[in-house]
């Protein structure tokens, strides 16, 4: 019995820190756009190394930059698929949404781990124009220390190609064409 408390408690006091972090990761989310420029850029850089155009330390260099300034600020990282669900129930959103962004995010993450690459799911906090906060769930993998170019742009194309259906994030960084007024979907 009282090791039942306990784990209660416990589950509770998870909780809590995980509304805290997410209230933090609100309070200091980046501006949507400046978001965007810098996965531009990451993809733009992606594309080159994976082409044979840009030297792997130059690269490595680049990237991890790119990544420290994506990731400064408005992010919350969840390890495991049961985080990730409890992190959504506090993004005010429907069931419906969260079962549809679990499923999306929870194909990413399976091909990760069927080909035995490290990954987390991330939920990560926009500021919008009107000062509107919105959130951008996804799925974070490294690449295998010793991969090649063309294997990690096999690893990063099977991964995004995963789920089902497709977001315009997952198409934009599969180079596959946004057919103009097609509704876009979380992840
Ligand atoms: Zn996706």
């Amino acid at each position: 019995m009282e090791g039942k408390l306990e784990n209660l408690n416990n589950f509770e006091s998870i909780k809590t820190i995980l509304s805290k972090k997410i209230e933090i990761a609100k309070l200091h989310a980046l501006l949507l756009e400046e978001v965007k420029e810098i996965e531009k850029k990451i993809n733009d850089l992606e594309n080159l190394y994976f082409n044979g155009k840009v030297p792997e330390e130059k690269f490595k260099e680049e990237i991890s930059q790119l990544y420290f300034e994506h990731n400064r600020a408005g992010l919350v990282i969840l390890g495991t698929l049961p985080e990730f669900h409890e992190a959504l129930k506090m993004c005010d959103v429907n069931d419906k949404i969260i079962n549809e962004v679990l499923s999306h995010e929870n194909a990413h993450s399976s091909m990760a781990e069927q080909l035995e690459v490290e990954n987390n799911y991330k939920i990560r906090f926009v500021k919008l124009q009107d000062g509107r906060i919105a959130f951008i769930p996804s799925v974070e993998y490294g690449y295998p220390p010793n991969a090649t170019p063309e294997q990690k742009q096999e690893i990063s194309r099977k991964i995004t190609n995963a789920p089902e259906i497709l977001s315009h994030r997952d198409k934009q960084r599969l180079d596959i064409e946004i057919p103009k007024g097609e509704p876009d979907i979380f992840g």
